[in-house]
């Protein structure tokens, strides 16, 4: 069968100025998620983006790959049919057989952008609705609350139909709101950290720190994975590999216990903020959600801001675990984050962690050593490669 598909722009189809800009990025996007599975034509009308295949390609995986692009808010699949009305009908009435046969109610939607098409819309819409009536009797039209909105639209080269329309993504195209360093761990929060900045246009550059041999190669590979799984929707993820070993030995020599949970981070920062730099991304992304754990304490977040300059973003704070559980499940990522492996974070976890520490304290037990060669040698000799899903 020959199909194709229409993504229906959100919310930056009211971007006015703007809208261009957001559907280049939007249709580079959307190329570069279909690339590989086949040719296809695209163009562009009524915040609508048109995408016809030149050739066999499989219509399924096409549409699952996009339904992972931000900037969509719904996808329909069509049937193309030559431009005359008996063609159309004839292809139509099987093709919607699907839609139709669970509904009660229905309206058929008409448009023209081919103006010399003999049928005007509203005739089209009466002709068509009485040929589906006489096809399925035991439907009826409803034009204000319909089951089933068949959609039949005349271009300049074809025409086609369509009855159904999935969900998109939602959010804006990624590539439209900066870059952020997003702070990678193999647990189940940054992977949805990630995904709530991307979709909100935000390209993704990850940075995992890891500690061998404390922790494992399987541990990083877990990472790995979940930025691979991520990339279906945030696109190709820039990720960054820091060996944090002798660094938390230090601290752990050097420095109080109870504090060795929120220097640690403290330095993680200081990194990842400086790889951002290097990769000119405008923040950092965590995973936090507040009270959800000893360090993540409005105490404990004030030291870690203070560590670095730019702007740390959390978009899970004010979420629940459950809340964040149930979209890391619908994003693909919870049964490999909820695998067993050691994190950094948790190697030298201290019995009684410092729950609301204070800066100035902070600050002192750190001065305790010089740990910026340390940070340096950690930035300079960390590894960056592309993880991507297609
Ligand atoms: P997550 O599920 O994201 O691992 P968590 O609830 O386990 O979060 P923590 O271990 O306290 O919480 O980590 C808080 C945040 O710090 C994480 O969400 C992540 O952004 C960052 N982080 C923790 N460990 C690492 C790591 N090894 N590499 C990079 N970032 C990390
Ligand atoms: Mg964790």
């Amino acid at each position: 069968m020959n199909e194709m598909l229409l993504l229906k722009y959100g919310e930056m189809a009211l971007k006015g100025q703007n809208k261009k800009t957001f559907e280049d990025i939007l249709v580079k996007n959307t190329k570069r998620r279909l690339k590989g599975l086949g040719k296809f034509e695209y163009s562009r009308a009524q915040s609508t983006l048109y995408i016809k295949p030149l050739e066999e390609v499989d219509i399924e995986l096409a549409t699952e790959r996009l339904s992972k692009v931000f900037g969509v808010a719904k996808i329909c699949k069509a049937v193309i049919c030559k431009k005359s009305y008996d063609k159309i009908v004839s292809t139509a009435l099987p093709y919607l057989e699907d839609a139709l046969l669970t509904a009660k109610t229905f309206k058929v939607e008409a448009r023209r952008s081919d103006k010399s098409f003999p049928m005007k819309s509203p005739e089209l819409q009466r002709e068509l609705g009485a040929d589906i009536l006489s096809a399925y009797p035991y439907l009826s039209v409803d034009v204000h609350n319909p089951e089933v909105t068949v959609t039949v639209e005349i271009r300049e080269e074809y025409a086609f139909v369509h009855a159904y329309k999935i969900n998109g993504a939602g959010g804006i195209p990624v590539g439209t709101s900066g870059k952020a360093m997003l702070l990678l761990s193999g647990g189940i929060d940054s992977p949805v950290a990630g995904y709530m900045m991307a979709k909100r246009g935000v390209i993704i550059d990850a940075v995992h720190f890891e500690a061998p041999p404390y922790t494992s190669e399987r541990a990083k590979i877990k990472v790995e994975k979940l930025a691979k799984l991520m990339s279906e929707y945030t696109g190709a993820i820039n990720f960054h590999c820091v060996e944090f070993t002798k660094i938390q030995e230090i601290i752990k020599e050097k420095c109080p216990e109870e504090l060795f949970t929120i220097i640690m981070r403290r330095i993680m920062m200081e990194i990842a903020e400086r790889l951002a730099k290097k990769e000119e991304a405008n923040c950092l992304v965590t995973g936090e959600s507040i009270g959800q754990v000893a360090s993540q304490t409005m105490y404990a977040m004030v030291c870690t801001d203070a560590a670095c300059s730019i702007p740390v973003f959390r978009p899970l704070i004010g979420m629940d675990k459950t809340e964040i559980v149930e979209i890391s499940r619908k994003i693909g990522t919870y049964e490999t984050s909820i695998e067993p492996y050691e994190d950094c974070c948790t190697v030298f976890t201290p019995k009684h962690p410092k729950t609301r520490p204070q800066l100035k304290d902070v600050e002192a037990a750190q001065a305790a050593y010089d740990f910026e060669p340390l940070i340096q040698e950690a930035v300079n000799s960390t590894k960056a490669y592309i993880i991507k899903s297609y």
